[in-house]
């Protein structure tokens, strides 16, 4: 009946509303207990710096590696704990401005971490750090990685930074200025997740960029889907009558290897290889001066 349809909206409703409102007090509670219990984390040593191989897909090789954050809640130095992964915290650090003194950390961790591997005998490959929007608004960031390169000593070729297209394209102007210092102090710079945003490489240009990663969203299908193949294939193409380099992310099998093989990519990162590691099973992968 009509009073029975009625009812089974409202009571539906009614659920729908209920179910709504229990997830998104789960989410906030959630997140109110992330932020509180990020506040300590940086003086209690709870981070961790992972690293991925970035491969040579000509030869094979380690290239360079990416470094990616890991949060270990409770836990201290590399011990115990519970692993808690970026997109977890990233977002709320970087709401509330803590992915400033983190995300510095992060790049001096990753000199420290590259100029203890050199002494110990480790043929050191670049390391890249991802950067965020919000480290880019923030006005001491140039003068922080000065410092951070005079203090380890590191030589500047050995970091390069990731930023994402949507990040470039917030700040115009601020952020072409910040580029051009960052570049002029010898510290290469990379465009991440490209294809997910403006993806204007012509743009791309006004940048000091030299390496462009396609996003994993476009290698995930590439040997089902033609589309996808004919977009990596036009990435890679102009990219390199633009003088960029091309690293293709998420690669997990051999056939998307062979693909970009084809397509004449010259870098691969992914689960094929390998899932990003702790610093000792990373240098296992460095070769030996
Ligand atoms: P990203 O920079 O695009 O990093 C690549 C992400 O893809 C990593 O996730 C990596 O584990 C994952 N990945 C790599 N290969 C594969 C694959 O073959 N298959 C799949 N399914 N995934 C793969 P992760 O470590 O969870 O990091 C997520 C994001 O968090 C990063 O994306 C980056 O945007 C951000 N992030 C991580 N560390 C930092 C940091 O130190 N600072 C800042 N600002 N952001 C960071
Ligand atoms: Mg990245
Ligand atoms: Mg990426
Ligand atoms: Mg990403």
């Amino acid at each position: 009946s009509a009073d029975g349809a009625m009812y089974h909206a409202k009571a539906s409703g009614r659920n729908n509303y209920q179910f709504f409102k229990e997830s998104m007090n789960l989410t906030a509670a959630r997140h109110f207990e992330l932020e509180t219990s990020l506040r300590g984390a940086l003086a209690a040593h709870e981070f961790e710096l992972y690293f991925q191989p970035i491969m040579d897909i000509g030869t094979r090789r380690l290239h360079a590696m990416e470094v990616l954050l890991r949060w270990r809640r409770g836990g201290k130095d590399g011990k115990g704990g519970e692993l808690v992964m970026p997109d977890q915290f990233i977002p709320i650090i970087e709401e509330n401005g803590m992915i400033v003194p983190i995300g510095e950390w992060v790049i001096r961790q990753a000199c420290k971490q590259s100029m203890l591997w050199h002494s110990q005998g480790m043929m050191p490959v670049p390391l890249a750090v991802n950067l965020s929007a919000r480290q880019f608004m923030h006005r001491g960031l140039v003068e922080s990685i000065r410092a951070i390169l005079d203090d380890t000593g590191i030589d500047p070729a050995l970091i390069e930074f990731e930023i994402t297209e949507t990040a470039l394209m917030q700040h115009g102007e601020q952020t072409l200025e910040i580029l051009g210092h960052i570049n002029a102090m010898g510290i290469r710079l990379s465009i991440d997740d490209f294809g997910t945003g403006y993806s204007s490489l012509a743009y791309l240009k006004r940048f000091p960029v030299k390496k462009i990663k396609i996003d994993r969203a476009f290698i995930k299908d590439l040997e089902q889907s033609a589309e996808d193949r004919a977009i990596v294939a036009a990435i890679i193409a102009l990219s390199h009558s633009l003088q960029l380099s091309v690293v293709a992310e998420g690669v997990e099998t051999e056939g998307q290897y062979a693909l970009l093989q084809r397509h004449g990519c010259q870098f691969a990162q992914g689960y094929l290889f390998s899932q990003p590691v702790p610093h000792a099973t990373a240098q296992l992968l460095l070769p030996r001066c």
